[in-house]
């Protein structure tokens, strides 16, 4: 038995993804680059796929799309605050506390001490007041604030954020990882100069993603070398990750009625949870979230006391970010949001996918109950605290 939550950290490959990866890889393996029929045939099918991809997206009626293929959210982030950081070295950029390391790191990098962080209230949301005040000094080039955050769930207030950087003048950014697949492509792509998706959050193969740039944001260069992707991204494109990309996209789209059963299931499970263990909290509750995460501090125990349980019983959830897991500190999304060190060190996340029946959801509440239970019973025969 295994019962798969951790569908933010990545999700399997979808059968359409699959089925046109195949294809396409038999089809049109050679370089798109190269100078021969079939070669030109792998480089109309990749064209292709970027109108289709531009279709699904809203951008289809532009002259120039802006989209770029990319090996996924890590790199499009890095090339786009690496970029803007060299572009303009007097200026500052603004990221929101609870942003992806992908997005924390570089942005630390490249501006140094021209990075100012975006705080958020208690439910995760980042202040459009701070904001505001900050791009309203006019020396802010960039801003940087995810659709939803990976692991809370919590949708940020984009089209508020869009409003401002549109009175203000200043590109914005959005990672948009785990929107796309579970909202609507084209409701965001309108809101940010860059919005950035990757593949495997939405049923594609991993290592593959897009980065969408508005006419105002048209001078971002990824990489330097060959003439690739109108010279913006050099390297041979992944035409086979690409194509099968394009098709889960296409096919989370149409299917996306399927999480408002999952939405139902979640707010079941946390209400089951909640009476059940009535000392759990259950993280940014009341705020606008995906369909499909549960963050949880869990009452007592240390975090991975309850992973390696609920894993040994069959269910694979996650403490939080797969990306900050390797790292000794706790969730900086957390602790952000206020919570403390000890309390960060008992949270669990849940993230489902359309596929986890009512029955799976039903089972992991049970198997949190025993683990309760269990957790409880070693604190009482030993003595010892498992925090
Ligand atoms: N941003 C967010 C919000 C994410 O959840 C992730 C994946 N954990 C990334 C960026 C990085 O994406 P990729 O795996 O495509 O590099």
């Amino acid at each position: 038995m295994s019962f798969y939550f951790d569908h933010n950290a990545t999700t399997p490959l979808s059968v359409a993804a699959r089925d046109t990866w195949l294809k396409t890889t038999e089809k049109y393996w050679h370089n798109p680059s190269s100078l021969y029929p079939e070669a030109g045939a792998a480089a109309r099918r990749l064209e292709d796929e970027r109108e289709k991809l531009a279709q699904i997206l809203g951008v289809d009626n532009e002259e120039n799309p802006g989209i770029t293929f990319t090996s996924g959210a890590t790199e499009a982030n890095n090339s786009t605050i690496s970029h803007f950081a060299t572009a303009n070295p007097s200026k500052y950029c603004a990221i929101s506390a609870i942003e992806h390391p992908s997005v924390d790191a570089p942005a630390n990098r490249h501006f140094g001490n021209r990075v100012i962080k975006l705080p958020v209230t208690p439910e995760g949301i980042v202040s459009l007041s701070s904001l505001e005040e900050i791009i309203a000094r006019g020396n802010v080039c960039l801003v940087s604030v995810m659709a939803a955050n990976n692991e809370t769930g919590v949708i940020q207030p984009l089209p508020e954020i869009s409003s401002l950087c549109q009175k203000y003048n200043t590109l914005f950014h959005c990672d948009a990882v785990q929107w796309f697949g579970k909202h609507p492509s084209r409701e965001i792509v309108p809101l940010a100069d860059i919005v950035i998706g990757s593949a495997h959050k939405f049923g594609g193969p991993k290592g593959t993603g897009f980065l969408r740039t508005s006419r105002h944001a048209r001078e971002l260069q990824m990489q330097n070398g060959g003439p690739q992707e109108q010279g913006k991204r050099a390297g041979t494109e992944n035409l086979p990750g690409i194509a099968a990309m394009v098709s889960s996209l296409e096919d989370a789209d149409e299917t996306l009625i399927l999480w408002e059963d999952q939405r139902q299931a979640r707010d079941g499970f946390e209400a089951t949870i909640l009476s059940s263990l009535p000392e759990t909290t259950i993280v940014a509750k009341n705020a606008k979230r995906l369909p499909n995460t549960s963050m949880m501090i869990m009452p007592s125990g240390r975090n991975l006391k309850w992973l390696t349980r609920l894993g040994r019983r069959g269910f694979a959830v996650s403490t939080g970010s797969a990306c900050s897991s390797g790292s000794a500190d706790g969730s900086h999304v957390l602790d952000s949001m206020g919570l403390s060190p000890e309390e960060i060190n008992r949270a669990l996340r849940i993230s489902s996918g359309t596929d986890n029946g009512r029955d799976q959801w039903a089972a992991l509440a049970t198997a949190l109950k025993e683990v309760a239970k269990d957790i409880n019973h070693h604190e009482t025969t030993t003595g010892k605290s498992l925090i």
